[in-house]
């Protein structure tokens, strides 16, 4: 690693000792510039592609075991880089995962804590770190507006589709790029489509092979129903509403088709370095089907996390956990940058680059909470916290009450072996009350305005 990182600072230095920085003499093919360009490109991606996929479960994804070949586009993905199998989101909530993402912090440390809590001003975002670097950057989302929570800082040019089948990221993405020609880019598309209430164009409405023939529906007033007891989970309608997710699944992979056909016919994606990443992923199960922020069960804390590029090999599955606040030191690692003082996240590049990853020592914790604006509802779901090491797994409870499970052994989480691995019980509840001590003064940028407030309850948010 500290090979390929000094190749790469290496290359970058001659790059702006040789042009002084201005990206526009890179197509200056008269001088001989464009060989040694070409030669720098292979080394030092000129475009980084954040791509984060709202509520999206790793377990839908035919890289992640899904027999339904719902995602042929995200397969080809992970075929052409590194796949991480065990990625874990900080909580099941948009706002605090895409802000851990953005800041390399957890949500507690870098304040917000819910759909309904701002990033503070002060905080540097990823987006602010590359663009000092040099890099233009873009932001196109769709749905979720990112701005009112304080998340776009740093961000150039943002383009935002309120519609929930991202009809217009695709050509604006085009867009953005051809107004950046030239320039090393960082540029981040977000899906909202796999959340619901789930709008299935036709193409993919035939997916649907359950019927359902019942009162309830795909609508956030049914799902209310079944999280509050009103109304039985019948066994038909979680069947059709899991086939209606999973056609939501398909679809929006076929929109990554053509996302990636956007940047390749603009040049921006052979050489590209890519990340994708779902914030967290969806309850389709009991009484917290349609569900994630309050439920902390791998359903909805499980992502897949992939990524593609230079330096990143190909075919790659990694078998240690991975973290949202992971992507900040990762990303300025590879492109052969000083990784940025004070972050929580790790350098994934040794899993990159070791020979045999079993023999890589890896001790790491990762930590999920719920959303404040959950804490305490009866849900049917209370638990507070997760600290997650290895193939094990420790839910705290409100109350003290402990659980433990060996993910390996049971994925589902039945058994709680906190008895048999009670020593694995202490040093998670130690590492935990640590990471409390660790982030207890951070702040937050304060509430979000009432006119968003009105806004998220409207996508469904409480
Ligand atoms: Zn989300």
């Amino acid at each position: 690693m500290d090979c390929c990182n000094a190749a790469r600072r290496s290359a970058l230095a001659a790059l702006l000792a040789i042009f002084g920085g201005c990206s526009d003499e890179l197509n200056d093919e008269s001088s001989g510039v464009a060989t040694v360009a070409a030669t720098v490109d292979a080394i030092v991606p000129r475009d980084v592609i954040l791509l984060t996929l709202d509520t999206l479960r790793a377990d839908r994804l035919g890289c992640y075991g899904h027999p339904g070949g719902l995602t042929p586009n995200l397969d080809r993905i992970a075929r052409e880089g590194t796949r991480f199998e065990h990625a874990m989101a900080p909580m099941p909530c948009t706002a605090p995962a895409h802000a851990a993402l953005f800041t390399g912090l957890s949500p507690r440390l870098c304040g917000v804590t819910s759909n309904f809590t701002k990033a503070p001003d002060a905080i540097e975002t990823l987006a602010e770190r590359l663009r000092s670097l040099g890099f233009a950057t873009g932001a196109l989302f769709n749905a979720f507006d990112f701005s009112a929570i304080n998340l776009v800082q740093g961000f150039d040019g943002i383009a935002f589709d309120k519609g929930r089948r991202a009809e217009r990221i695709v050509a604006a993405v085009a867009q953005c790029l051809a107004s950046t020609a030239g320039r090393r880019r960082f540029t981040w598309v977000h899906l909202f489509i796999p959340h619901g209430p789930h709008d299935l164009p036709e193409a993919f409405a035939t997916r649907v092979t359950h019927r359902y023939d019942g009162p309830l529906k795909d609508d956030f007033f049914s799902m209310e129903k079944l999280r509050s007891g009103e109304v039985a989970v019948p066994p038909d309608f979680a069947a059709w509403y899991s086939d209606r997710y999973d056609a939501a699944v398909a679809f929006t992979d076929a929109r990554v088709g053509e996302l990636r056909a956007a940047f390749e016919r603009a040049g921006a994606w052979d050489n590209a370095l890519v990340i994708v990443v779902a914030d967290h992923g969806e309850s389709l199960e009991g009484r917290t089907l349609g569900f994630h922020a309050p439920v902390i069960a791998e359903t909805t804390l499980h992502v897949p996390m992939l990524w593609r590029g230079p330096g990143i090999p190909a075919g790659r599955v990694v078998p240690q956990l991975a973290l949202h606040l992971d992507v900040v030191p990762t990303l300025f690692a590879q492109l052969g940058e000083t990784i940025p003082g004070e972050l929580e996240g790790r350098d994934l590049s040794p899993l990159f680059e070791a020979d045999d990853l079993a023999a890589l020592e890896w001790s790491r914790h990762g930590i999920a909470t719920l959303p404040t604006r959950f804490e305490g509802k009866a849900s049917g779901d209370s638990e507070a916290a997760v600290v997650r090491s290895g193939r094990f797994k420790l839910i705290l409870r409100e109350g003290g009450a402990r659980a433990l499970f060996d993910l390996a052994a049971d994925p589902a989480e039945t058994s709680d072996v906190s008895v048999a691995h009670a020593d694995v019980v202490r040093a998670l509840e130690s590492a935990f009350e640590s990471w409390v001590r660790a982030t207890a003064e951070a702040t937050s940028g304060g509430a979000v305005s009432p006119e968003m407030a009105a806004q998220l309850r409207k996508l469904g948010y409480q």
